[in-house]
């Protein structure tokens, strides 16, 4: 049993953390982010991450959606690049001609058992920076023999339900932190547990945010999250770099538009509006 090292992460460390943009850049400077998940009657998930992913400052972000999608996705996200599955509602088969930087997938996946064999393949032959969040977890925490397939440097973004899904319930929060412990050292990924204070657990080193507020507590936050996470994966950020900036800012966004829009109303696009604020008041 090694020591637990514990970290507050504020303003003080994203400034550390920050990369300037340059003025001879360009857009593949930044980055291919590809998103992958979506199903019918949650391609919503898809769209807030894939704009969450621009707004971070990926260079280019691809979507990989069931066809369903692709007139939505089209219409609210023009920024955005979009492959299709061969099937209408649900994805069966992961493949695509694009070379990402970082790929964010599970959002509005589903858990049909074609697109978990779809997703079993596409996490053996996967040699890309990952993000896992939402079914992609549902899927992994169906059959526990698929944690081998998570790679080192796997970002993996549980919320509760979805880390006890992943590691069995806990007694208190000093038993799930080390549960959370014992699975990221055994699998060496990383794990955003979230919360109203987000825990970013890598090994034995535990990151604790310092921004957001029950206003976050609505349908597609954490889709938000998981797009910004990728985002700056495929910007060039380390992984658990990237988890614990991407956390911060999203945290912060939130803090900015709640005094515009109150706890009650904040919504998952107003943590993307106000996403620039967030970055603009690191300085
Ligand atoms: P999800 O449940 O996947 O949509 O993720 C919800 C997001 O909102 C995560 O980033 C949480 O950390 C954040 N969140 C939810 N509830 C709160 C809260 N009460 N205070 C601060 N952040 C929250
Ligand atoms: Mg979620």
């Amino acid at each position: 049993q090694t020591e637990t090292e514990v970290e507050l992460i504020g303003k003080n460390e994203m400034l550390t953390i920050y990369k300037p943009r340059e003025k001879f850049s360009h857009k593949g400077t930044y980055g291919h982010a590809l998103l992958i998940g979506g199903s019918h009657g949650k391609m919503g998930a898809m769209i807030l991450s894939a704009r969450g992913t621009m707004a971070s400052g990926a260079g280019l972000v691809t979507t990989f959606i069931p066809k369903c999608g692709y007139i939505p996705m089209q219409s609210v996200v023009p920024e955005a690049m979009v492959l299709t599955d061969a099937d209408d509602e649900k994805l069966t088969s992961i493949t695509f001609d694009i070379e990402p930087t970082a790929v964010g997938m599970g959002m509005g996946m589903g858990l049909d058992q074609k697109t978990q064999h779809a997703f079993q393949k596409f996490l053996k032959s996967n040699e890309v920076p990952l993000v896992i969040d939402a079914d992609g977890i549902n899927l992994l925490a169906k059959h526990k023999d698929d944690f081998k397939l998570i790679k080192p440097q796997t970002v993996l973004t549980p919320h509760p339900k979805e880390l006890e899904r992943l590691l069995g319930s806990w007694k208190d929060d000093f038993d799930k932190l080390k549960k959370a412990k014992a699975f990221s050292k055994k699998y060496k990924c990383i794990l955003v547990v979230k919360d109203a204070h987000t825990i970013t657990v890598f090994e034995d080193k535990l990151y604790i945010n310092s921004t957001g507020n029950p206003g976050l507590a609505t349908g597609g936050t954490g889709d938000v999250l998981t797009g910004i996470i990728t985002g700056l994966i495929a910007q060039g950020y380390e992984p658990l770099t990237a988890s614990l900036f991407a956390v911060y800012l999203h945290g912060k966004s939130a803090d900015i538009a709640v005094e515009d829009y109150g706890y009650q109303s904040l919504t998952a696009s107003h943590v993307i509006d106000y996403l620039g604020q967030a970055y603009l008041d690191l300085f």
